[in-house]
């Protein structure tokens, strides 16, 4: 048995979940949150207990320093040494990393070099790379992108309609993200449905406060809603989703709003399904607001499920057809409302969902026997996918 991470590091975050490889166990799981605010909070549950601390965490570095010497003190693990693998998940592998890989020196200098791609998680993510990398030097240390998955998209889904160069020379096309969980639930489905991925047409919807949908062809990403950065796409919980670009300068006068970083600060944090609502950028208190009549609350829902309905059709018109869709994520996995609404409105292509079946928060096949099209439900597991990649390398 070996012990392996999977590490999600974000700007202020830093999740974690130990496992024993190749068995899948979880051995331990949890998170720093508030790194560099005060009143940070370290949790760690393991063998049904939950343990928890508050106190001031100033960087990454301090975080990992707390989660090896709880690790210890629980006797979760002996000895640092036992630690032999680390899966990081990346944001951003732009153009150059079209698979998971091994970090070296070389590795971590792109990632970092790939921060204008993702600045709030490349850097965070390096540098939480070199913190452990010399805590555990004797770790087999792997990169997990958001965006490796999508390598397979073909230019003709992957370019804009801009000049050329705008690509050659400054590599400026869709990348996706979520490429992780999109693999995993494609995968899942397939084996749900005893059948090889080759084989399918899938389309992923994603569906948490970032939210992408994916069309998987035989097992490869085709096309994807998250575009140059995860900003495009469906309308998310503070994200706008597409737009017409035109409404920026027109927006920037109105506003009076003397930068352009003001105006994309509006449409990743104001906007989406916060913005329509004016209650939340959480779908349950949407959901709830909706029921009690609030009327724009039900038209962030309404406009929410439109989004992912006109991407299923998009992505069934892409791969020519369409085998299983599959529902993930927070509102994905947990709403058998807004599964039942987007998948009732489109009906005419020919996926019924099973009322029934549909009353569930786990791994389930949720349409009717004589559904043409396949729907289920499959709780994402990137952690798990992270360290499969860890012994997939080795
Ligand atoms: P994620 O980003 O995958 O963690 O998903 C977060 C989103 O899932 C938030 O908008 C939550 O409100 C939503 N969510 C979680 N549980 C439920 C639920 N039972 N019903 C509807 N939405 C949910």
């Amino acid at each position: 048995m070996s012990k392996t991470f999977a590490i999600n590091a974000g700007s202020s975050s830093l999740k974690f979940q130990l496992y024993a490889m190749p068995e899948e166990e979880i051995l331990a799981k949890g998170a720093v949150e508030r790194i560099g605010l005060n009143d940070s909070i370290f949790t760690l549950k393991f063998n049904g207990e939950k343990f928890e601390l508050v106190e001031d965490i100033p960087n990454h570095k301090r975080a990992v320093e707390i989660l090896f010497e709880q690790l210890e003190a629980n006797h979760i693990v002996n000895d640092l040494s036992e630690i032999t693998g680390v899966g990081h998940r990346v944001a951003a592998g732009g153009e150059i990393f079209k698979d998971s890989t091994v970090i070296n020196e070389e590795v971590i200098e792109q990632i970092e070099a790939l921060g204008d791609f993702a600045p709030l998680h490349n850097p965070a993510e390096a540098e939480v790379i070199r913190i452990m990398k010399e805590k555990l030097p004797q770790a087999h240390m792997v990169a997990v992108f958001d965006t490796s998955f999508h390598k397979t998209l073909p230019p003709v889904n992957f370019l804009y309609s801009l000049p050329y160069e705008y690509y050659t020379d400054f590599s400026v096309r869709k990348y996706g993200a979520h490429g992780t969980s999109h693999r995993y639930v494609s995968r899942r489905a397939a084996e749900m449905l005893g059948k090889n991925v080759e084989d399918l047409k899938i389309i992923t919807c994603h569906l948490g406060n970032g939210a992408s949908i994916t069309a998987v062809d035989g097992g490869k990403s085709v096309d994807t809603s998250m575009g140059f950065t995860p900003l495009a796409g469906v309308q998310m919980g503070t994200r706008s989703g597409d737009i017409d670009v035109s409404i920026l300068p027109f927006l920037m006068d109105k506003l009076n709003l003397k930068s352009i970083d003001e105006m994309i600060n509006i449409l990743n944090k104001k906007s989406g399904t916060l913005g329509i609502s004016g209650v939340s950028s959480d779908m349950r208190n949407v959901e709830e607001a909706a029921a009690e009549g609030n009327e724009r609350a039900q038209l962030a829902l309404d406009m929410f499920n439109n989004r992912v309905q006109k991407y299923i059709g998009e992505y069934i018109a892409v791969m020519n057809g369409v085998d299983a869709i599959v529902f993930t994520a927070g509102i994905g996995e947990n709403s058998p409302e807004t599964r039942a609404a987007i998948m009732d409105g489109i009906s005419w292509f020919g996926g019924t969902i099973d009322s029934e079946k549909n009353q569930t928060r786990d791994e389930a096949i949720i349409s009717t026997d004589d559904s043409k099209i396949a729907i289920l439900n499959i709780p994402t597991d990137e952690e798990v996918e992270i360290a499969r990649d860890v012994e997939r390398l080795k």
